[in-house]
């Protein structure tokens, strides 16, 4: 399964995206693993919340201990499947490599820009 960012804010709201940047970005995605077609990360922020994601071929199913329920992934959920398009423990998402680095990266500039002409 192969995700971008474009597939990656699909599950979820615009904020909790903009979040999940921010989060990912801050480095609060501690302790990624793998474990055959599940994976775990404990995601920092008021609190430590763990994410689970399990995998198959086809979807991607995840879930959070943090009580959001306002629609689509919450923003922990979102800072470890961007972890993971970058940093893919294995290759079973075959999320690694430059051209996701790539868009990450140039996600990173417009969200910046927003930043900047929202000040
Ligand atoms: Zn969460």
């Amino acid at each position: 399964m192969i995700l971008s960012m474009e597939d990656i804010k699909a599950l979820c709201t615009k904020t909790s995206f903009e979040r999940g940047v921010d989060y990912f970005q801050m480095g609060n995605v501690t302790d990624l693993e793998q474990f055959g077609n599940k994976i775990t990360a404990t995601v920092e922020g008021t609190r430590d919340y763990t994410v689970t994601i399990r995998t198959d071929k086809k979807t991607i199913t995840a879930t959070c201990t943090c009580p959001y329920n306002w629609g689509g992934y919450c923003k922990h959920i979102v800072a470890t499947l961007i972890a993971l398009s970058v940093n893919s423990p294995k290759d079973t998402l075959r999320l690694t490599g430059s051209y996701s680095f790539l868009l990450l990266i140039s996600r990173w500039e417009n969200h910046t820009i927003e930043i900047l002409s929202a000040i």
